[in-house]
This record gives C-alpha cells, structure tokens and sequence, in this order.
C-alpha cells in the first residue's frame, strides 16, 4: 500500500495494522501472547512519551507488563545528569543475558540519551544486541520503526536533529484513569549554561490550544479530572505561534471544560512568569494551589552565568507578589549545588533564598558537567568534596524548612484527591491536596479517582495522616 497520501497519524496507524499481523503470527508460533514493559527515567515529559509508547505497543496488540523480562522491552532515557546515563548502560548489559534466553525479544531505546551522538556510535559498538534506536522527535513513529525492525530484520537507528512537526491524534495509555499528563509544547530555547535540554529537545513549538482543548476534553470525557500541563517552560506557551496566545489565556480557556476539576502546570521558568499568569491563578478555583518555580541558584552572580535572565532580588519579588495573590500556595523548586565558580557566599545566597520562601519541597541536584554546553568548558569547576558537603546543608535546611512549612494545613479539612490504595497498608488510601502534598488517610478502592473532604490530623513531615469527613463528595 502506498502511504504518501495518508496523514502521518493515518500511517502510523496502517503500520500498527501491519505490526500486529506480524505479532498474531508470532503469537501463534510461540502458543502464548507476548509482552512488553516500558522503562523510563527522568521527568513527567518522558512519563507522558511513555504513555504514547504504551498506547502503540498495546495497539499493536501486545500485553503490557512491568518487568524487563518481557518480549519486548524499550527505555525511554533521560540525560540531564550524567548518572542517569550510567544507568542505563547497566541495565543494557543486564539484558544482554536475557535475551539471549529469548529469541522473541526485542529491545529499544529512545529519548534524549538517543540525541546525543557519542551515545549511538557506542550503542552501535558495544550493544549489538539492541534493535531499535530513536530520539526525542520522532516518537511518533513507533510503529514504523517496529515494522522497519522485523521486515529488515537488522538494528534500525532514526535520529532526527530537531522537527517543527507535531503529530496529533496517536494513541496513548494512561497511566491513571482519573488524572494525566498533557503536553502543551515540546522543545525549550533557554540554552541555560548547564543544560542539556534545548540540544536534545529541540526548538520550542506549542500545540494549537484547540488541539489542546480537544485532547483535555476527550480525557475528561473518559474519567480524567485532573490534569498536568507539560512543558519545559510553560510561560511561553503560545508565543510563537500564528495566532499568539498567552499562557494565562490557554488556561482560563482550559478551566472552562466542565467536568474537569483541577489543572497544574510544570514547569514555570521565574523569567516569564507573568502578572497575568497570577491574576489567573488567583481567580481560577480550578488551578491547585502549587506552583514550581526553579530557583537553580540564589546568587545573582551565578545566575548570570547560567544565563537564567532573573537576579535573586527578581525571584524573590516574585514570590511576594504570589504570595501576595495566592496567600495558600505551596512553592516548591529545583536547586542546583556546585555551578562552575560556585564560592561559599554564592552557596550562602541560596540558603538565604530558601530560608526566606519557605519552599514545601526542594529537588536538590549536584552539578552535573554535560558536554556541548558552555558551563561544561568553564573554569573553576568546583572540587567534588566542597560540593557534597554544600549539597548535605542544603539538603539538611530543606528538609527543616519543609517539615514546619508543610505542617501550617494540619487540623484543617481539604479536598484530596485520591489516587491509589497505600502500597504499605491495604486498608488507607493515598491521594494529594490541591498544593500537591500526600495524604494517607482509612478508605478503599471506590474512593479512586474521587475528591474526597478529608481531616489532616497529623502531618509527618512531608506528609499527612488524615480522616474522611464526609461521603464521597464527586
Ligand atoms: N525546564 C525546567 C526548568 O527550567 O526548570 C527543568 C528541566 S530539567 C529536566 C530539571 C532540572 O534538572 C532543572 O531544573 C535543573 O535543576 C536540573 N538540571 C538540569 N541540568 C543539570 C545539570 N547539568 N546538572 C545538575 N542538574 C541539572
Ligand atoms: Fe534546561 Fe533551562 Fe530549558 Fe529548563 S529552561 S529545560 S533548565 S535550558
């Protein structure tokens, strides 16, 4: 069949067809179905790919599961830190073994590790027994590549360098029933000195808000009533496209659709977050009362050569003013120890940040030196030893501060959302308030999926024990 005509989604599609003739003959072969399990590493954006991944797999017909033991197996890789590619080279090696036991298996790896060509050519040298190999923009192509893989019969590698192209309308599997990711742009064009995110991810490009808009309803309309708005830096969402559209605009549009009941949104870089965009917050009751907002460092020195384009006075001025509108909400950030250049006062100015706002919670991270960016080529890098003990007193102040901050709820009743049964105790269930913190409370598993009233009676630090007030409210 000629392809050329048809839209890419409806190719796609025809190669799923065609994928899942070739797995019904397999099945038949082999006298059982056959599996697959995807693996990811990193943020809620490769969280969301893998529910597109998911989707395909499962329309191709195979039985998803959560072992690597699978027939088919692909990681959907992270590098932001070094580490996180160190783990994946483990992993390969692992299943090098097991494969070896199972001659249906087929392994793939994708994501922004695939964008980095050091990383192919030693994939290419020393892990012949992989299969499949793409990158970040052309995730859409999933079944193609499948089907290039078993008529081909070799290892199949397709990188693209960057795209303009979004394609709507693929499947997906999400991971929960009653909440899910939805990505409103893909791509960053920040280039902050140390990361690697815009060389692997590509320009920026939002979605059209109708595409948007129809996707959020369509969840809904299958029991979504939450959602999470995903870009790299969602404030500014819209700007570059045909008919402009601030970020503030797509959500009160967003917060229109009946049914849905709570919208967050990640990540806001402090740079452009906008009035507007507080205003909104303030007035909309559908936006949870959190907001993460990456400091990376407190020291303006710092901050100018990580070239993130706000001071530690900016910052903090920003914080007042949504405080100022939201006096509720829960604050929480990305902190960065160990920048190139980094001095004790510089270090010093960011615990003076995080003292002053009081975040919920703080994801703390240790430099890590990623090639092709300019922070990777500065002098002064700072000595391993100087970092860790920096990087242990941050970590200790954050975890005080976030104790006494988190506890200001307790005694109160708020609205949780209920998510799963406790993985420690079958009798209570764990859902999140409107500002994102856990909360276990006595329930089971019809409360799934519901916003139930409930008494925060003891915060546990980053957490509350709680009681339902009330019946299942929605
Ligand atoms: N776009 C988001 C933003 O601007 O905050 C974050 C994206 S990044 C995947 C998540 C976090 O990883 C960043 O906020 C930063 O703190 C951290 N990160 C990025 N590059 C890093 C590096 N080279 N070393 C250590 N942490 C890094
Ligand atoms: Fe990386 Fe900065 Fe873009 Fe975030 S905004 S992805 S930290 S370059």
């Amino acid at each position: 069949m000629l392809t050329e005509h048809l839209t890419e989604a409806e190719r796609q599609y025809y190669y799923m067809e065609q994928c899942r003739r070739w797995l019904e003959e397999q099945r038949s072969k082999l006298g059982r179905p056959l599996t697959a399990s995807v693996v990811t590493f990193g943020c809620q954006m490769n969280a969301r790919d893998s529910e597109k991944l998911r989707g395909i797999l499962e329309n191709i017909g195979y039985e998803m599961i959560d072992s690597e033991k699978a027939d088919f197996v692909i990681y959907n890789t992270c590098t932001v830190r070094e580490n996180a590619n160190l783990r994946v080279y483990g992993r390969l090696g692992q299943m090098k073994q097991i494969k070896k036991k199972n001659s249906s298996m087929l392994i793939a790896l994708c994501g922004c590790m695939m964008q980095e060509p050091e990383v192919v050519e030693k994939l290419k040298k020393s892990y012949r027994h992989v299969d499949l190999i793409f990158g970040t923009h052309n995730i859409f192509k999933f079944a193609e590549l499948i089907y290039r893989r078993i008529t081909e019969n070799k290892m199949v590698i397709d990188i693209w360098k960057d795209t303009e192209q979004i394609v709507e309308d693929l499947p997906n599997d999400r991971k929960y029933s009653f909440k899910t990711g939805v990505n409103i742009m893909f791509g960053c064009n920040n280039f902050c000195s140390y990361c690697i995110v815009p060389y692997v991810r590509g320009r920026e490009r939002s979605r059209q808000p109708e595409d948007i808009i129809r996707e959020i309803a369509d969840a809904v309309a299958d029991g979504v009533v939450e959602v999470m708005l995903l870009g790299q830096n969602v404030n500014s969402y819209g700007k570059n496209l045909e008919t402009p559209i601030s970020f503030a605009e797509l959500l009160r549009r967003i917060c229109r659709i009946p049914g849905l009941l709570r919208v967050r949104f990640m990540t806001s870089h402090p740079k452009d977050l906008s009035d507007e965009l507080i205003r909104v917050m303030a007035e909309e009751p559908k936006i949870c009362r959190h907001l993460h907002l990456p400091l990376q460092s407190g020291s303006t020195e710092i901050l100018k050569k990580m070239n993130r384009r706000y001071t530690k006075e900016d910052y903090l001025l920003l914080v007042d003013k949504l405080r100022a509108a939201c006096p509720d909400i829960s604050l929480t950030t990305d902190i960065i120890v160990g920048f190139p250049g980094e001095t004790e006062e510089d270090f010093l100015e960011t615990m003076d940040v995080v003292r002053r706002v009081g975040y919920d919670s703080a994801y703390t991270f240790i430099y890590s030196k990623r090639t092709g960016t300019p922070a990777a080529v500065m002098e002064n890098q700072v000595p391993e030893a100087v970092v860790k003990d920096r990087f242990n007193r941050l970590l200790e102040e954050v975890q005080n501060i976030a104790a006494k901050v988190c506890s200001r709820h307790e005694g109160t009743v708020q609205d949780v959302l209920v998510e799963e049964i406790n993985r420690q105790d079958e009798h209570l269930v764990t859902g999140r308030l409107s500002n994102n913190t856990v909360v276990h409370f006595a329930g089971d598993a019809s409360m799934i999926g519901k916003i139930v009233p409930v008494r925060l009676t003891c915060c546990k630090n980053f957490y509350y024990m709680g009681e339902a007030v009330n019946l299942t409210k929605k």
